[in-house]
């Protein structure tokens, strides 16, 4: 992630600054202005920790705040919401920074990575628009907590971490909340997932300089695939593409967003 500005300031970025990026100029409708504001908060996380005073049952009420959030910038998708009011999101980030695991913003995970901040999960999820028993592709497992979600939504989840500890991580936790519909493989992303294609739908959580062509190749006639293109170092354009039944492609600009890079190379 780029820059670490203050809470103060995203806090009023998330009401008054103005759409960012070339994606931008696209959302005339109130809804995705909405959108276009919200995904400035992509840039906030604080790095001091808290501690971990909260007490558990504290934390049921937070979640439902946080998906209240969501609601308020415009997802409504009931699968998508459902699975993130049930999903511990605090299970997914570091000890020290379990008291702000609701807050709408990413968090670091080590590495140099972030989980992404959770209206931005929800987004993605809406727009893939997954159904239960579908067969997904993920690139960038991170946490594991985008694959929790789209597996509480009974996708079957193929998802690929390129630092080995994280994807390790995530297998852990992952199977250890009791999730036996997700894969966890270490492996770079822009190779996709070859074996296990082809995918319903495949989404990438990480920054990618161009479409990997074994992306497209791995996506079945029919189905979608969102994945934020653009310079690695700054703002990118969340691009969602659909591939027809005849396997021509439709590609649309939906969000400026701020992801992670897309590493190459093994860690
Ligand atoms: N989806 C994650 C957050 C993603 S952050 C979550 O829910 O927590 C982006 C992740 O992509 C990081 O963990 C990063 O290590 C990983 N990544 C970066 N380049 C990759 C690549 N080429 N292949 C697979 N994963 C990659």
């Amino acid at each position: 992630m780029q820059g670490t500005p203050s809470r103060t300031h995203n806090r009023r970025a998330k009401v008054v600054a103005k759409p960012r990026g070339r994606g931008s100029g696209r959302g005339r409708s109130g809804r995705y202005r909405a959108l276009a504001l919200a995904s400035v908060v992509l840039y906030s996380y604080g790095l001091a920790g808290q501690g971990v005073g909260s007490a558990f049952a504290q934390y049921g009420s937070q979640r439902a705040e946080m998906v209240d959030l969501i609601v308020a910038y415009g997802v409504q998708d009931s699968a998508t919401l459902a699975a993130m009011r049930s999903i511990p999101r605090h299970e997914f980030v570091p000890a020290q920074y379990r008291t702000r695991a609701y807050r709408d913003s990413p968090l670091p995970i080590g590495y140099g990575q972030t989980i992404s901040q959770p209206y931005i999960v929800a987004f993605m999820t809406e727009i893939l628009q997954t159904k239960p028993g579908m067969k997904v592709l993920e690139v960038g497992t991170g946490s594991g907590y985008q694959a929790a979600v789209l597996a509480r939504i009974g996708c079957e989840v193929y998802t690929v971490e390129i630092f080995e500890a994280l994807a390790d991580r995530a297998r852990w936790r992952l199977r250890s909340l009791g999730f036996r519909n997700v894969t966890v493989r270490r492996a770079d992303g822009h190779f996709g997932w070859e074996e296990e294609a082809p995918f319903d739908a495949i989404i990438v959580t990480a920054a990618a300089g161009y479409i990997p062509p074994a992306l497209i190749e791995q996506l079945k006639p029919g189905g979608r695939m969102v994945i934020p293109v653009g310079s690695v170092y700054g703002v990118q354009n969340l691009i969602l593409i659909d591939k027809d039944e005849a396997g021509e492609l439709r590609t649309r600009n939906v969000l400026p967003v701020a992801f992670v890079p897309m590493l190459k190379g093994l860690r």
